[in-house]
């Protein structure tokens, strides 16, 4: 379906094509998948799938509950219609649990909660490597206001509370994620990219088991598996229906 469409921007797991309305894109989630600043790679048949499934149905739940998104329509598994936005280029860290890159760098406790959820912003740039940022730095890199700033991380904790509570119902225990914001042509800050298993840890709520690209990151060969798992755990029958994919 994307034969005719012009490619806008190729990222490292999804690809966004113009759409029909110049105010729209379609965003098309690819097999690819990363890890370690790009450095390990790989495809899993099936992974781009299960994320449009999974990211669809978790704007939908956020929608629902009054943030604003760039998500349309999934149009059929894997093409996602969405607002057209510029992109802010901050990757917008929510944690609730210490992990990861954090115990790299700071002297936390494994897996110590975080209450209050600590928000990180990390500058999007591959040059220079994802870089921690503070907002003195952000606003003097002209990437966003003081405003932004405190809207963006106002949303992000509202997200938190939404996703955690909806996911625990499922079963899941949301430990962290990321999240990237852009404007729509009024300026409003509006929630872009994705939200799902390659963006996000999920655990197991009873086993704390990985349900997330953790298991890529760690060699795991079930992957998919994991990812299938987990794509039925939060996209129901009924969602598939009414999506009519
Ligand atoms: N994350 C992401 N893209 C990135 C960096 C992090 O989606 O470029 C997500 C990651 O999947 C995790 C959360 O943000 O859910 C926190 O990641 P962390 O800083 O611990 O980095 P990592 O351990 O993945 O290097």
């Amino acid at each position: 379906m994307n034969d005719s469409k012009k490619l806008m921007y190729a990222g490292k797991a999804k690809d966004i094509y113009e759409a029909e309305d110049d105010d729209k894109v379609i965003v098309i989630f690819r097999d690819d998948i990363t890890a370690g600043d790009g450095e390990k790679k790989a495809n899993f048949q099936g992974k781009g799938n299960c994320n449009s499934l999974i990211s669809s149905k978790l704007f939908e739940v956020l929608e629902e509950n009054g943030i604003p998104t760039h998500y349309l329509d999934l149009i059929e598994t894997g093409s996602v219609l969405s607002k057209k936005l510029q992109m802010i280029p901050l990757e917008v860290i929510a944690r609730n649990i210490a992990t990861g890159s954090l115990l790299k760098r700071f002297p936390f406790e494994k897996n110590q909660k975080l209450d209050p959820p600590i928000i990180q912003m990390d500058y999007k740039n591959d040059e220079y490597h994802d870089p921690m940022l503070n907002d003195e730095i952000t606003i003097a890199l002209g990437i966003a206001t003081q405003e932004d700033l405190d809207e963006i991380r106002k949303i992000t904790l509202k997200i938190n509370n939404i996703l955690s509570e909806f996911l625990k119902e499922k079963g899941i225990l949301l430990v962290d994620f990321k999240l990237e914001f852009g404007k729509d042509s009024e300026g409003n800050i509006i929630l872009g990219d994705e939200i799902s298993p390659d963006t996000c840890r999920y655990w197991d709520i009873k086993t704390l088991e990985t349900l997330d690209k953790d298991s890529f990151r760690q060699g795991q060969e079930n992957v998919m598996d994991i990812y299938e798992q987990v794509c039925a755990m939060i996209v129901d029958e009924k969602d598939i229906e009414r999506w009519e994919i």
